[in-house]
């Protein structure tokens, strides 16, 4: 067993903190919000991830989760100090790495002894050097220690699944002591024979924005289709359907729709942009891949006022979803903001409804009226647009609707419904290259 400590305590470092004391490691999980570790010590997570307090739960209760501001301690008292804090998009779409920084700073102080320290946020390649380097400069006495990267592929929505049961888990580890120590901290996913790649921390570093932009890339390249659709009268769903059954190509992440948003792809792929630039070299398909993902945003702005006739001045809209993608209430980079914020720009007023995204929407967007349901949202509107494909809002009462809404319009940004459900019930139906049948 290892006693480790998990600097952040956001979607990674709680779950990544659960999921590690769930395999029998010794944890305590470390932020310097205050307010957050004591939500966690009265029992309350901090932020709506399915599953996640069961196993917060039951890790606490049998004594091998716990949670701390003091990070000092932390450090003194564990053998391993993986690093979970946040790498927002920074100047120009370079990494921000400043928590990353403050965090080697907080160890290289605090450390008494021989430390594996497990950098797994989404980091630039040579960070794992470069966190070797700060820990260096900060030591006060004179320890071993090594640096191993690990990224995290876990998705909001389902990240205690992926955590668990993930598809493969990477380890750049320069020593074989490091390699082995992050074997047994992973024993139950040797067991269960997940693929398990070792290799350098670069490698492992590239392996995680790689990955990333492959999937962003998927999106635009079927939202381009997509918007192909539209001038040619085709339908992407059945385009992608049939593009999807070709095993070369696979059948996952090719859904029209608004973009990508949340916290990863969005500033991971401008920062592949950028690692490949100061490298010397381009990545010309992710810096499209990035355009077109922005053009799509915008797209569904543009679409949004063409349904309500030109012109949305004065007019009130109705939004269902706010979260940028369903089971999360994470509003990082969602769609939503640039539709909202690009209606409220030009006049209209907006209502809207999410199932668990409300409260950190209307800190972001407070001008706009926050509802207790979909029909509550339809009450009076001229356009009714569907943000976010939330399970719940795939069986709504479409002739309730109706009676409800102003005008019987919907924009369906990521095509929940087919177009006849709403057609046959007399609407306008705008989808996402819904060209023809
Ligand atoms: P987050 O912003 O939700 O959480 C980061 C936490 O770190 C915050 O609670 C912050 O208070 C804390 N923190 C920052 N500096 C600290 C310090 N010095 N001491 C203690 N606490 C500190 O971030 P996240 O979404 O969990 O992402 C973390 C990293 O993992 C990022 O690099 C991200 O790109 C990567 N990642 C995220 C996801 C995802 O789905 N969210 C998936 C894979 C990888």
């Amino acid at each position: 067993m290892h006693k480790i400590a998990v600097i952040g305590t956001g979607y990674v470092g709680l779950v990544g903190g659960a999921g590690l004391a769930d395999f029998g490691n010794a944890v305590v999980c470390v932020d310097q919000v205050a307010e957050k570790i004591e939500r966690l010590r009265n029992g309350e997570i901090p932020f709506y991830e399915p599953g996640l307090s069961e196993v917060v739960e039951r890790n606490v209760r049998e004594g091998r989760l716990s949670f701390t501001t003091d990070l000092a301690a932390a450090v003194r008292e564990c053998d391993v100090v993986f690093i979970a804090v946040g790498t927002p998009e920074g100047e120009g779409g370079a990494v921000d790495l400043s928590q990353v920084d403050g965090a080697a700073r907080d160890i290289g102080r605090h450390m008494n002894g021989y430390r594996l320290i497990v950098q797994k946020s989404t980091v630039p390649v040579g960070t794992a050097r470069r966190i070797r380097k700060i820990i260096e400069e900060n030591m006060t006495g004179d320890h071993d220690f090594e640096v191993v990267s690990n990224p995290e592929f876990l998705r909001e929505g389902s990240a205690v699944e992926d955590f668990m049961r993930p598809d493969r888990v990477v380890v750049g580890a320069d020593s074989e002591r490091a390699k082995e120590t992050m074997r047994s901290i992973y024993r139950p996913l040797y067991l269960t024979r997940t693929s398990i790649v070792e290799t350098t921390p670069e490698t492992a570093e590239l392996v995680k924005y790689a990955s990333n932009a492959f999937l962003a890339t998927k999106i635009s390249f079927i939202n381009e289709i997509a918007n192909l659709c539209e001038y040619v009268g085709a339908d992407v769903q059945t385009v992608a359907y049939t593009m999807g059954l070709d095993k070369r190509i696979g059948p996952k992440f090719l859904h029209a729709g608004a973009g990508y948003g949340g916290s990863c792809f969005p500033k991971d792929t401008k920062a592949l942009v950028r690692i490949a630039e100061s490298a010397g070299t381009d990545a010309k398909v992710v810096a499209a891949t990035v355009e077109v993902n922005r053009l799509q945003k915008e797209r569904m702005l543009a679409k949004t006022i063409e349904a309500a006739g030109g012109d949305v001045s004065g007019k009130r809209i109705g939004v269902l979803g706010l979260s940028f993608k369903p089971n999360t209430d994470d509003m990082r980079y969602a769609a939503s903001i640039v539709l909202i914020e690009g209606l409220l720009e030009r006049g209209a007023s907006v209502q809207a409804f999410d199932p668990v995204a409300m409260e950190n929407a209307r800190s972001i967007m407070p001008a706009v009226d926050y509802l207790g349901d979909p029909y509550e949202v339809a009450r009076g509107v001229e356009v009714l647009v569907f943000m976010t494909e939330w399970n719940e809002f795939r069986r709504l009462d479409i002739d309730r609707l109706k009676e409800l809404m102003a005008r019987a319009v919907v924009v369906d940004c990521r095509n929940i419904y087919r177009p006849e459900d709403f057609l046959e019930c007399g609407f306008e139906y705008f989808g996402v290259g819904r060209g023809r049948p």
